[in-house]
């Protein structure tokens, strides 16, 4: 495995070093390993935050940034602001995935663009900052000196060995510690067990629509905060003004409120579907919840 692929400075040593930190299972593996000791410590670790997770997830950050902070790991968070607020105040403008009636019976999936905006472009953001870029007149961090680059790990772990592309910014060089060490998302749950961080939770928006039937019913069954809020979520993002059902949006793929959705059964349906991905998708959701990079739902958002 080569250990960095990227565009810029292959064999150059990085201006930097930093921990893309999701805070689910993969990349809070990479950052214990760093703390321990296993991998060279990075200058940072970066948390992109949608001020949309369940209480759970900030509840686990909190420990780890404790953890990392006392070996001299600084964290940053950044933020775009809040996914939820914004989603539910910005009238006819839908970054989420969410469901609405396709062109068939079926559900379609919105595009997504919540990631990007919310997730990778203050992490980019930051990079650049950190890289040495000026700031315009308008506000907005310009592109880095020549030669500057930032060497980002990315918690892919072999089972994801799929989603491993190149940057599409030169300034960035991705690098994937969990296929050097040739860890898989098994792997990094049983470490993670041994050393007391079992219930490392999936890190996503409360109400994102890419959950699993069986995710939505943990939700429910677990956190009944976080499902009322999701159930809300859901209820309030269709009073807006819609052209056609085809603007129409829900949460959940059978285009019912959260609260009626059969999330305690695969439609048959969906057991038709199981020679791909969707089966899986329906009632797992994605394994490790939305890291910037890896959303297996939509890949690194475009
Ligand atoms: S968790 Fe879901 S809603 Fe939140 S940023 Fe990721 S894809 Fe979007």
């Amino acid at each position: 495995m080569t250990p960095a692929s990227g565009r810029a400075g292959l064999s150059d040593p990085p201006t930097l070093r930093l921990l893309s930190l999701g805070a689910g299972v993969q990349s809070t593996t990479l950052a214990l390993l760093a703390v321990e000791g296993a991998l060279p410590a990075p200058d940072l670790a970066i948390f992109a935050d949608t001020m949309s997770e369940p209480r759970k997830v900030y509840a686990h950050l909190d420990r780890l940034v404790a953890v990392l902070t006392d070996v001299g790991i600084e964290v940053v968070r950044v933020s775009q602001g809040d996914l939820g607020a914004d989603t539910l105040s910005t009238a006819g403008f839908m970054r989420l995935p969410a469901f609405v009636q396709g062109a068939g019976n079926g559900a379609a999936m919105l595009r997504r663009q919540c990631t990007e905006r919310y997730k990778l472009e203050p992490i980019r953001r930051e990079i650049r900052r950190r890289l040495g870029a000026r700031t315009s007149a308008t506000g907005a961090v310009l592109t880095p000196p020549p030669g500057a680059v930032a060497e980002q790990w990315i918690g892919f772990s072999t089972d994801e060995i799929g989603r491993v592309k190149d940057q599409r910014v030169p300034y960035i060089r991705n690098r994937y510690p969990l296929l050097e060490l040739n860890m898989s998302r098994q792997n990094c749950l049983a470490w993670l067990r041994r050393r007391g961080w079992g219930d490392t939770p999936k890190s996503a928006c409360t109400f994102c629509p890419f959950h699993g039937n069986r995710q939505w019913r943990e939700m429910r069954d677990h956190d009944p905060a976080a499902w009322a809020d999701a159930v809300e979520f859901d209820r309030r993002i269709r009073q807006r003004t819609f052209r056609g059902p085809q603007e129409v949006p829900f949460l959940h793929r059978s285009l019912l409120p959260l609260d009626q959705a059969p999330i305690d059964q695969v439609q048959r349906k969906e057991l038709r579907d199981q020679q791909g991905d969707l089966f899986d998708l329906v009632e797992h959701g994605d394994p490790d919840g939305c890291s910037p990079y890896g959303c297996r739902s939509g890949g690194e958002a475009a």
